[in-house]
């Protein structure tokens, strides 16, 4: 942690009272429990602090504290532009472009708030005042914990800041397995757990109280999987009539892609999912083993970007048609997955 832009953050918040927090559209646990995180903080330390999310989060992230209050830009955009327009610091947390909130984007690029962005994704781009980019931290609550540290404020933090930053980091390491989880990490986690955490109330919450309708879109995903065996590569789809006939929710399709990377030998898994409201848009998501990078891949192929591991993208057109891409493209890596 650079402590000169400590210094500058501390600097900002000792004259700003008016905050907005934004996390990237389709939020996930990370993204949810950093800005909820930073929200009670701020709050706790008299600033007046309001969360404005693109839209919405999937049901399995409800509880967590401080998640009523979020004020969402595509069912209330007067009033998030008005908050926006009235604050002067706004912090973006988890992504590291604009293109990534969408229209909310531009309403944020014409303010004339300080912007501050809190991030581990690769290749940050310059649209902040104040950058904090760890594309080798886990997750963004991870890294948010180590500046609200850094910043003096641990002794703040109580059990709902605490369950929030436990969410994030829990959720973008899937539960403590990835390569991204360091001493550090559990170091945290520990702390997490003295100022309140009960953390098997948390993974249950998130992983344990799914509808009939997650497991049913579960059960079409592996149906539709493919093995693209000399290329140690997986990829499975769903099609928006399945969506529909299994009623699905938001949420109900997130993690079913890294169950290609159960098996033996694989290290790409993907998974193409047709949009339910939007005609001819196919959102990717791809996991990966080891080195091969699914930030280049998704950034090279797909509009999209991430992390080494994990990452997203999207696809303007039939599913037929992004299938086809992916297998023309993918045998273009062969050296670095048939290895
Ligand atoms: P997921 O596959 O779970 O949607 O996302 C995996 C990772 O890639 C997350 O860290 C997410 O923020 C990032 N990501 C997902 N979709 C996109 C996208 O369309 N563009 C970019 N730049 N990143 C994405
Ligand atoms: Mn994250």
């Amino acid at each position: 942690m650079e402590m000169k832009n400590i210094n500058i953050l501390g600097d900002y918040l000792s004259k700003r009272k008016n905050i907005v927090v934004v996390p990237h559209i389709n939020p996930d646990g990370d993204a949810i429990g950093s800005c909820l995180a930073l929200v009670q903080l701020l709050n706790k330390l008299g600033h007046n602090t309001n969360m404005i999310s693109p839209n919405e989060a999937p049901y399995f992230l409800r509880w967590t504290p401080g998640f009523k209050n979020i004020i969402y830009y595509d069912s209330e955009n007067e009033k998030c532009s008005s908050l926006i327009n009235d604050s002067e610091l706004i912090f973006t947390l988890d992504f590291n472009d604009l293109k990534r909130i969408g229209d909310l984007g531009e309403v944020i690029n014409l303010s004339s708030s300080k912007i501050i962005m809190i991030d581990h994704h690769q290749n940050p781009k310059d649209y902040a005042d104040l950058i904090f980019s760890e594309p080798s931290t886990g997750s963004t609550c991870e890294l948010l914990y180590e500046i609200i540290a850094s910043l003096g404020y641990e002794k703040k933090i109580d059990a709902k800041i605490a369950s929030c930053l436990y969410l994030g980091i829990m959720t973008d390491t899937g539960s403590f397995q990835y390569s991204n989880v360091t001493q550090r990490t559990h170091q945290i986690i520990s702390k997490l757990i003295k100022f309140g955490v009960i953390q098997n109330e948390i993974h249950n919450k998130v992983y344990n109280e799914s509808s009939i309708s997650r497991l049913k879109v579960l059960g079409s995903a592996l149906k539709n999987l493919r093995l693209i065996k000399e290329l140690n590569t997986v990829f499975m789809f769903l099609k928006k009539e399945d969506l529909k006939k299994f009623d699905f929710k938001k949420g109900d399709s997130e993690g079913i892609v890294n169950y290609g990377l159960s098996l033996k030998n694989i290290i790409f898994s993907v998974i193409f999912i047709e949009d339910l409201e939007e005609e001819n848009k196919i959102k990717i998501s791809f996991r990966s083993q080891g080195e091969f990078s699914c930030n280049k891949f998704a950034n090279t192929h797909f509009n999209g970007g991430g992390h080494i591991n994990a990452a997203g993208g999207v696809y303007n057109g039939p599913l037929d048609d992004t299938i086809n891409k992916f297998k023309k493209v993918i045998y273009s890596y062969k050296k670095q997955l048939n290895k």
